[in-house]
């Protein structure tokens, strides 16, 4: 079951006029949820991201928080699985086509649920491969936007590489993955490009670095270079569906000794901790 418009339906009758200016122009914004035992997974925070989102592009929040968390909750109960992810996504609505926005339309707002995969422990244990690649995007890579033509050409490159994530350089320094974000160890200390227009403030990001604070992980937010990324003793990827990855292996060539590293591993086993404990805390109090 799907959401679209006011109404839960089956995916295979859900439609959206071709006037649709997320059609024409690829003119909305989406965000991606985790749910873990079936209850959203920092829910407060993605929608947070989604408000950030909406005023980036000026287009006014159709819902209001608690009319969000109901209908999110109604999708998780109307579809299987305890893991799943949820897809929202938001555009300037149906118009004649002209690029400029149009008066008093409403906007279109879809939300689907996937049974979510998490990484195997295969993955987990051996690392996964990654490539380089020019970050060729709009200035605006804060906003998550449904027009994602040049992330979807990047991310293509590392399929066809036959690895798991193209990973951005800008002006000669690191923003983040085709789908995700990017920390790099040097001299034991974790390093994350800072939060700007240069790439998605990503909520996994931002729990890995409240982790590493709770936790006296040496940690620095500053701009990483392409030197210091491709020298790194550990890089790993965050997102939502993926955790926290750690790339062994970039452009073919090893990263420190080929394996997942120190850092990585304690960082995982906090991640599935917090995991653990916030979702024993919610079914306690629900
Ligand atoms: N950067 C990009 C470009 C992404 O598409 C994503 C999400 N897939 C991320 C970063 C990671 O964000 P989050 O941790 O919120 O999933």
């Amino acid at each position: 079951m799907i959401y679209l418009n006011g109404k839960f339906l089956p995916i295979e009758q859900a439609y959206v006029p071709v006037l649709d200016r997320g059609f024409i122009f690829g003119d909305g914004i989406y965000e991606v949820i985790p749910v873990y035992s079936r209850l959203p997974f920092r829910l407060d925070e993605h929608l947070t991201r989604l408000q950030h989102s909406l005023d980036g592009i000026r287009l006014t929040n159709p819902y209001t928080i608690s009319h969000w968390r109901n209908l999110i909750e109604s999708l998780i109960a109307q579809n299987e699985g305890e893991d799943q992810y949820l897809y929202l996504h938001i555009t300037r609505g149906v118009a004649k086509r002209d690029h400029a926005f149009p008066a008093g339309v409403e906007s279109t707002v879809f939300m689907m649920s996937t049974p979510l995969a998490i990484p195997s422990q295969e993955l987990l244990t051996t690392g996964v491969a990654a490539i380089t690649a020019q970050d060729n995007r709009w200035g605006r890579c804060d906003i998550k936007a449904i027009s994602l033509l040049p992330n979807v050409l990047l991310r293509q490159l590392a399929v066809d590489a036959r690895t798991m994530e193209t990973i951005l350089l800008r002006d000669g320094l690191l923003t983040e993955g085709a789908a995700s974000n990017i920390f790099i160890v040097r001299n034991h200390i974790l390093l994350a490009p800072p939060k700007d227009h240069r790439m998605l403030p990503g909520i996994t990001y931002d729990l890995v670095l409240e982790m590493a604070a709770a936790n006296a992980i040496d940690h620095e937010v500053r701009d990483i270079t392409e030197h210091e990324l491709r020298t790194a003793q550990e890089i790993m990827l965050t997102s939502s569906t993926k955790e926290i990855l750690p790339i062994v292996q970039l452009d073919g060539q090893p990263i420190g000794n080929a394996l997942p590293g120190e850092i990585f591993r304690k960082l995982n086993g906090l991640y599935q901790n917090y995991k653990a404990t916030i979702m024993r805390g919610k079914q306690a109090s629900s």
